[in-house]
Parts: C-alpha cells; sequence; structure tokens
C-alpha cells in the first residue's frame, strides 16, 4: 500500500507547488508541468485501484502516462520557446496504445503490455532527450533537466530487458505489483519526478528572485540604478577597477531650475524630462560605466578607467547634448540645462567621500551660474582638469 501510494501522493504534492507557483508567477511552463504531473498521479492511482475494470483501467492508465510525459516534453521545450515534436509524439502514443490494448484483449500479455508502455515511454523520452540535447545544456538546470530526462529514456528500455533476462519473465498478472520490475519502476520514477519537479520549481523560483533583485535596484521612472543598485554597482566597479589599476572617477548630474519645469509644464512633464535626461547621460556614460537615480532630478555616473580630466569631457559632452535636446510636452525652444561636478577617486575615498566631493564639485557649478561642469581637485592629486573648466559665458 506504502508503494501504491507514494508515486500519486509525490505527483500530487509537486503538482500542487507547480499550479501554485503557476498561479503566482502567471508561467505556462510551470503551468504545463503542474498538469503533467496531476497526470502521473491520477494514471499510477488508475492503476493501483482499477475504478473502470482491470482493462479500461490500466489502458487509460497508460493513456495518461504517455500524455503527461508528451506534455512534460512541451513544457521542458516552452522553457526554451520551442515546441515539443508533438506530431511524433502522438504517433509513438498511439503505437504504444495500440499494441498495449492488443495485450489486455482476449488473454492478458503482460509482457507485451510492459514492451509496449516501456517502449512507447522511452521513444517520447530519448526524442525530448534529444532535441533538449540539440537546444544545448547550458545552465545547471538545463543539464539536469536533460540528464533526468535521458535517464528515463534509457531506464525505460534497459530495465524491463535486464529483469526479463534474469528472472526470465516479468512477474505474473496476480502478482505484478510485488515484482521486481515494478518495485524498480516505481523507485527510479520516484527519483526522477522528485530530480525534474525540485529543479523546475527552484529553476522558477530562482527566476524570481533574480527579477525581483533587479527591480529592488532600479529606479522605475528612469529606467537606469536607483541609489540601492547603484551603491551596489559602484562597489563593484571600484573593486574591479583597483584591480586592474584603473582610475575611477565620479560625475554628479542635477537638473537646472527643474522645479520650474514641474511648475510650468506640469508633473508629467517633469517625469519625461527626467526620462530624457537619464537616456542622454547614458548614452555617453561608456559601457565601463555605472548610471543611478540618486534623487529627484540627480544623476550619479561612475566610470571606470576614466580620470578627472576624461570624465570632465564626457560630462561636457553630456551637457551639450541636453542643451540639444528637444524635451516631450515642452516647447521646442524651451531647453533644460544642468550642472556637473566631476571628482576622481583617490585610494583613501569611500564611495561616500567620493559622492561627498562630487557634490562639493557639483554645488560650485550650481553656485557659479549653472550649466557647467565643475572638478573637484583632491590634495595630493593631479591638477586633471582647469577648475573653471567649460564656462559657457
Ligand atoms: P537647482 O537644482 O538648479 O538648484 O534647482 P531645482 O529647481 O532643480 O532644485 P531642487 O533640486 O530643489 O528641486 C528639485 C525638484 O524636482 C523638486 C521636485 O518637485 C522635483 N522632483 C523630484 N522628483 C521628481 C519626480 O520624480 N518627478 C518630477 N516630475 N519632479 C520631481
Ligand atoms: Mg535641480
Ligand atoms: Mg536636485
Amino acid at each position: 500500500m506504502f508503494i501504491a501510494l507514494i508515486i500519486p501522493t509525490l505527483s500530487g504534492i509537486f503538482a500542487t507547488s507547480l499550479f501554485l507557483l503557476a498561479r503566482y508567477q502567471e508561467d505556462r511552463v510551470v503551468e504545463r508541468a503542474a498538469w503533467s504531473y496531476a497526470g502521473f498521479a491520477v494514471g499510477m492511482s488508475l492503476q493501483y485501484f482499477e475504478p473502470f475494470g482491470f482493462e479500461a483501467s490500466r489502458f487509460l492508465s497508460n493513456a495518461i502516462f504517455l500524455a503527461s510525459m508528451v506534455l512534460l516534453s512541451s513544457a521542458l521545450m516552452a522553457r526554451h520557446g520551442r515546441r515539443a515534436p508533438l506530431g511524433a509524439m502522438s504517433a509513438i502514443t498511439v503505437i504504444s496504445l495500440t499494441v498495449l490494448a492488443a495485450g489486455l484483449v482476449g488473454e492478458p500479455n503482460l509482457a507485451l503490455r510492459v514492451a509496449a508502455a516501456s517502449l512507447g515511454f522511452a521513444a517520447v523520452s530519448a526524442l525530448l532527450a534529444y532535441k533538449l540535447w540539440r537546444i544545448g545544456a547550458h545552465t545547471l538546470v538545463d543539464r539536469l533537466l536533460l540528464g533526468s530526462v535521458a535517464f528515463i529514456a534509457a531506464g525505460s528500455v534497459i530495465r524491463p530487458a535486464v529483469i526479463y533476462l534474469l528472472q526470465g519473465g516479468l512477474g505474473t498478472e496476480q502478482l505484478f505489483f510485488q515484482s521486481l520490475y515494478w518495485l524498480s519502476l516505481v523507485l527510479s520514477a520516484v527519483f526522477f519526478l522528485s530530480v525534474i519537479a525540485l529543479t523546475l520549481i527552484s529553476s522558477a523560483s530562482l527566476d524570481t528572485i533574480e527579477t525581483l533583485r533587479t527591480e529592488a535596484g532600479t529606479d522605475m521612472l528612469s529606467g537606469v540604478f536607483n541609489r540601492r543598485g547603484f551603491e551596489q554597482g559602484a562597489v563593484r566597479l571600484i573593486r574591479k577597477a583597483e584591480r586592474q589599476g584603473q582610475p575611477v572617477s565620479l560625475v554628479l548630474a542635477d537638473l537646472d531650475h527643474f522645479k520650474q519645469v514641474n511648475d510650468h509644464f506640469g508633473h508629467a512633464c517633469g517625469d519625461a524630462a527626467i526620462r530624457q535626461f537619464a537616456g542622454c547621460l547614458t548614452a555617453r556614460a561608456g559601457t565601463d560605466a555605472v548610471v543611478g537615480r540618486l534623487g529627484g532630478e540627480e544623476f550619479a555616473i561612475l566610470a571606470s578607467g576614466t580620470t578627472a580630466q576624461a570624465a570632465r569631457l564626457m560630462a561636457e559632452g553630456m551637457r551639450v547634448g541636453l542643451s540639444m535636446c528637444e524635451l516631450d510636452g515642452m516647447p521646442a525652444e524651451r531647453r533644460l540645462t544642468a550642472s556637473f561636478g566631476v571628482a576622481q577617486r583617490v585610494p583613501s575615498d569611500t564611495l561616500a567621500s567620493l559622492i561627498e566631493r562630487a557634490d562639493q564639485a557639483l554645488y560650485a557649478a550650481k553656485a557659479a551660474g549653472r550649466d557647467r561642469v565643475r572638478v573637484s581637485v583632491e590634495a595630493g592629486q593631479q591638477e586633471a582638469a582647469p577648475v573653471r573648466a567649460a564656462q559657457r559665458h
């Protein structure tokens, strides 16, 4: 009885978890996998409890097993945005079930039924394994799933063959559920059903964690990092630059008289301006940089391989780029300007002290009349740029 209930119970538990996960994440892959596990649970229960009599229950049970395997194939292929070869799989299913039916009518033929069911199951699994192998198993999750499917395919052929050769048969019709064949099938099914379900559940959960982590570090209005994401990215960038002996510089950028934009053109227009400003900064930040919105209309760009001099030029490019930018929802002649503070990191700098010095430079740029770039020169640091850099007036 314990053996009888182990697969329906286990599959039922996995199906429930997968259904919950699918509903929570609106994930079609997980939902298909959930249906397939529900199928394994029902199929196995039919084997034992024979609610529709021996023949019909056996036939239905095997049909559900094969359909569940096809469904699982479609779920595992959908992970890669591909379709399972449903035509070939349906053909295998029909052939397998036809032979199986022949082993049920008249004098029941256990060996024929086992051959039909296991070869059908093996063929569907092997086809799936081949398709997954063609796609390429690049991640640990891919490899676990491909490995499990390949083992299921191989096991479905090898198990009955070996037991047939060892015992000269597969057991009797009456004592089938006590046979070595059935016991080994149940144990291997428990193992692979668990591996596949747990792999799917953990991979779907890890995807969610990854999405949440990205969202937690992203500013939804501008699409760049928020302060938290920026700080995490900045610490990584500084560590890497230190290892490589590269200079690092910070640019702080703040829109000028931004309150007026909100006051004159409305908050939605202000939002659009913030978004466009972020795009303008990102476009000129280079690839080895992190861009973040520190709050309101203030942004930070931390660039690796960049001296204060280079960062000043970058900020100049951003300043000029912004002045050429026509902003959504504002008259064409109304252009926004921004002020920039630049600081190059010295070895004693923490991120906070670097931001502090760039902020002082930004404050100096505002005080000097806005729409300009100012560079902070740290004592002991080589003068990288003239302090009156980039004055337009
Ligand atoms: P300046 O920097 O040149 O000294 O002047 P400012 O007008 O830009 O000054 P301040 O930094 O004090 O004002 C920033 C304004 O930005 C205040 C606030 O109404 C607006 N703001 C902050 N966050 C948002 C936002 O997410 N959307 C919009 N539309 N406005 C925002
Ligand atoms: Mg401002
Ligand atoms: Mg501000």
